[in-house]
């Protein structure tokens, strides 16, 4: 009701007071929309573990019968992998070789951390997966659904299809979704798309080569379990040992969107490669993390292939032989934007274990190449917590002197947090790198000589 009316016309008009209703509803979101939601998914379907998988579009399989999960809500999705299995000999007796899920977005995600199932794309590259002409069908729930995808689907075979009362697309096939009715329209959804595969033209398909391995599935508990290996009473320990003697310079969660502005620059890859050479500790989430699986962050032996800072090699492969892997990727992934959620938990599990408050710790959230609406809720949300929030493209509140003057100045001496907003990747990396630099300073730790870009 709150935000209704501070939404509506001919209401608050203090920017102070707005900006302050911002945060609480930052704070509500956190916890009340994505927490809860984390928690109530792990509780249905199981807490994240590691999981190998592969990324990019040739996790289409050209003998399979393809079937994209888009949107953001597991529960349909997950019926659906289940009914994957149990069709999966109809798909044989149509010539397939069975049935192949493939992820796109944050819907991709959630089934990635708790099936292994392949990340075709992130939201960007939904119209691709349609155009290597071997997906058989779509099912999108809701949010960051282009309804272009429509008209890509119908210069195929491809079957578009709809599953929520609230997001319906001209020319796509409506099977609506409610828990009660949840293994019938999983069921539907196969056989929709067993009936497309039956129509596809050999001929116009084309998927890229090269599937990526990836690691994903590093839940709060997965990461506590591999660290109680090392420290079964003080499981954080390590961590922050290795915070503290400097081979972990600090964390940076880049988190959120693929922006075509940005896209074609590389925003999210090349920052992700600064980082790491200055021993940070980067945290993925959301599609930044299918665009970390493309790039070949998240592949755990892929490690020496990119310029990877001493001391943070050294933590990761030491994390990683006592998981039983070569190495931990250079990224690790979290999960879905929803999944930010397990950011926050490992922030107050560290804030707790250190009695320091969130804002003083070397922690800094990126969300580079940010579209989304819901991408401003979960900043807003870090911002409230006392976390720096690097953000691009420039948030379209910073025209307001009063608003740029809070959001990245004075929010400091309330919450902690900072907005800061840098449009070059290596200048964000630098800014990034220089406001832990500040915070190791205040907290007496050691700081390297100099940055490397
Ligand atoms: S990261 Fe952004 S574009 Fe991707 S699913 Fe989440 S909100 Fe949508």
């Amino acid at each position: 009701m709150n935000a209704m009316h501070r939404t509506s016309m001919g209401n608050d008009a203090d920017p102070i007071n707005i900006l302050l209703a911002d945060l609480q509803m930052g704070l509500i979101d956190g916890y009340m929309g994505l927490t809860m939601a984390t928690e109530l998914s792990d509780v249905l379907f199981g807490t994240p573990k590691p999981i190998r998988s592969f990324a990019n579009l040739a996790t289409i399989k050209p003998e399979y019968v393809n079937i994209a999960v888009h949107g953001h809500n597991p529960l349909l999705s997950e019926k659906i992998v289940e009914w994957a299995d149990k069709l999966n000999e109809k798909a044989k007796s149509l010539g397939a070789k069975g049935i192949n899920i493939v992820g796109i977005c944050c819907t991709g995600n959630e089934v990635l951390m708790r099936h292994g199932i392949p990340l075709a794309g992130n939201e960007f590259q939904a119209e691709l997966a349609i155009v290597t002409g071997a997906l058989d069908a779509m099912v999108v729930d809701y949010q960051c659904i282009w309804p272009i995808l429509a008209d890509v689907a119908s210069c195929y075979h491809t079957k578009l299809i709809t599953t929520m009362p609230f997001v319906k697309i001209p020319g796509a096939m409506h099977l609506e979704y409610s828990p009660e009715k949840a293994d019938e329209v999983a069921k539907q959804v196969i056989e929709t798309a067993l009936e497309a595969y039956t129509r596809r033209d050999p001929s116009r398909v084309y998927i890229p080569d090269g599937a990526e391995e990836i690691i994903a599935g590093f839940s709060v508990e997965a990461l506590l379990e591999v660290l109680k290996k090392i420290n079964s009473d003080d499981p954080l320990k390590p961590l922050i040992d290795n915070i503290v003697n400097g081979n972990i310079f600090g964390v940076v969660a880049i988190v959120g969107c693929p922006n075509p502005k940005t896209r074609r620059l590389a925003f999210t890859e090349r920052m992700i490669k600064g980082l790491l050479k200055n021993n940070v500790l980067v945290i993925v989430t959301g599609c930044i993390a299918h665009i970390a699986g493309q790039a070949g962050f998240l592949n755990p032996n892929k490690v020496d292939s990119f310029e990877v800072g001493n001391g943070l090699k050294q933590v990761l492969k030491a994390l990683g032989n006592v998981a039983g892997l070569n190495s931990l990727p250079v990224a690790i992934h979290m999960g879905s934007c929803v999944d930010n959620s397990r950011i926050g938990v490992l922030l107050k599990a560290l804030s707790e274990r250190l009695g320091l408050k969130v804002s003083d710790l070397p922690v800094v959230a990126s969300a580079p190449e940010l579209i989304s609406e819901k991408a401003i809720s979960i900043g807003t949300w870090a911002l409230a917590l006392g976390v720096t929030v690097h953000v691009c493209p420039p948030p379209r509140v910073l025209g307001g002197p009063k608003v740029r003057e809070v959001l990245t100045k004075e929010l400091k001496s309330i919450t902690g947090g900072e907005a800061y907003v840098e449009c070059d990747p290596e200048l964000a990396v630098k800014g990034i790198l220089d406001r832990i630099r500040q915070k190791r300073i205040a907290l007496n730790l050691p700081v390297p000589e100099a940055v490397v870009i």
